[in-house]
């Protein structure tokens, strides 16, 4: 049985860089100008014994990232992301921003940009990755966009590839991504599909870094299933990020046994590095919280809490890493009691995480936590969302805990950002791309 409260992953024998700050001050106030010159050479020494420490992690931190992207095939270079603004409207005390911009030569996405009406300076902004089936119109994606919005927080929520305004047709909850053979082509290429799903959500933090009004050096990736799977590969590879949600997903071996899109990649990793080797490479510039239902039988799929017991083990070690960093306590799990497969992401747990480590504007941590809440459940039917029968259990969907903001879902057609008769070219679907990349 796992624990039901937040859990730190365990560092032992954790000497902060504030605890090194507190003994120095203290001791100075006592010394004569003597003794100041002794902890300048102090100072010096333990400078000095800690980036010893550390530099060759960042070696080995920066050798292992380019092994993975280059296993991922996550390409050398960028073109233009060529941003083209497709309009926005105003709902409920937030603009949606449509726009489309280029991935790579050949493959366009379209993406909403939420954020509040009223700005105070840069805002902080979250990048979303998606789960199987979900894409920028889900409930659970659209619920958790005009939350963080109304939070002070820009989010970018572009369709997957293979998904919505990027399926042939339109299709929403398609996995054209599961297709037979899709996987095998993109190896062929040498381009594997989870390298395109973390090369698109990078070439989100570009476009983000391409306005004034975000916060450069706040920026978070969010995802949930197959996102929360692709929210860590981003955190790992992109230093940019400062912030990761990683929920639904587990850092641990019973990862290979999935879906090509994830077990390929976790596969060939493997071969690469250990699962703690994995989750250090977002030390210290992203802080990781890995948040997961305690009876999520979709990743511990045999219900004995290895997935979560390896998982801990790998965050535990990773823990050691930031804190030799000073970054203790930025990699942390937490368990829903009783929990399912469930969007997490949207959760307080998730808020507060937000809050310590992007910012909240607007909002303290105590408005957060006295938030009322909601049942996802009750809410999807008040509004007649249909749910994957799959999910629609209290076990998992149904039973999600949300914060209560007043939010209405928005429509499908309300967020479409293409014209009619844009949708099934191919620089916007994973046909097009497949087609491109092919060798
Ligand atoms: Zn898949």
């Amino acid at each position: 049985m796992m624990s039901l409260v937040m859990m730190p992953a365990e560092v032992k024998n954790d000497r902060s860089h504030i605890g090194w700050i507190g003994e120095t001050s203290a001791i100075g106030l006592r010394c004569r100008a003597g003794c100041v010159v002794g902890l300048l050479v102090l100072c010096w020494v333990v400078t000095t014994a800690c980036s010893q420490v550390k530099q060759p992690i960042v070696v080995k931190q920066e050798q292992l990232r380019v092994k993975l992207r280059q296993m991922l095939g996550i390409p050398s270079s960028r073109c233009d992301l060529l941003p083209e603004s497709r309009g926005q409207y105003e709902k409920d005390g937030i603009i949606i921003e449509k726009w489309v911009w280029t991935a790579e030569p050949g493959s366009r996405v379209p993406a909403l940009l939420y954020r509040p009406v009223h700005l105070d300076g840069p805002m902080p902004a979250i990048i979303f990755t998606y789960g199987h089936g979900d894409s920028k119109s889900s409930w659970s994606y659209n619920y958790a966009a005009q939350m963080f919005a109304k939070l002070g927080i820009a989010t970018l929520a572009m369709d997957p590839i293979g998904e919505e305004e990027r399926n042939l047709k339109g299709g929403m909850a398609t996995r054209a991504h599961d297709v037979k053979g899709v996987s095998e082509r993109c190896d062929a290429a040498g381009r594997l599909i989870m390298g395109k799903f973390v090369f698109d959500a990078m070439r989100g933090v570009d476009f983000l870094l391409t306005r004034s009004d975000i916060a450069k050096d706040r920026i978070g990736v969010v995802g949930n299933s197959l996102g929360g799977a692709t929210a860590g590969w981003v955190a790992a590879l992109d230093t940019r990020l400062r912030m990761a949600l990683v929920t639904g997903w587990a850092y641990d071996d019973i990862m290979i046994q999935t879906k090509p899109c994830t077990s390929w990649p976790n596969e060939r990793m493997r071969k690469l590095c250990t699962w703690a080797e994995y989750a250090t490479l977002s030390a210290p510039h992203c802080a990781v919280l890995l948040i997961n239902g305690e009876n999520d039988v979709v990743v511990d799929r045999d219900g004995t809490g290895a997935a979560w017991r390896g998982t801990q083990a790998a965050v535990s070690e990773a823990a050691k890493v930031y804190a030799a960093f000073g970054a203790s306590g930025k990699i942390k799990m937490w368990f829903e009691p009783g929990g399912g497969h469930r969007p997490y992401f949207a959760s307080k747990i998730a808020l507060e995480w937000i809050h310590q480590n992007l910012g909240t504007p607007g909002w303290t941590i105590e408005g957060i936590r006295q938030l009322p809440t909601l049942n996802a459940g009750k809410w999807c039917d008040a509004h007649s969302i249909p749910l994957e029968k799959h999910y629609a259990t209290p076990l998992h969907w149904r039973g999600t805990t949300l914060p209560d903001l007043g939010i209405c879902p928005q429509l499908c057609a309300e967020l479409a950002i293409l014209q009619s008769d844009e949708l099934g070219k191919p620089e916007f679907t994973l046909e097009g791309w497949l087609d491109r990349i092919k060798r």
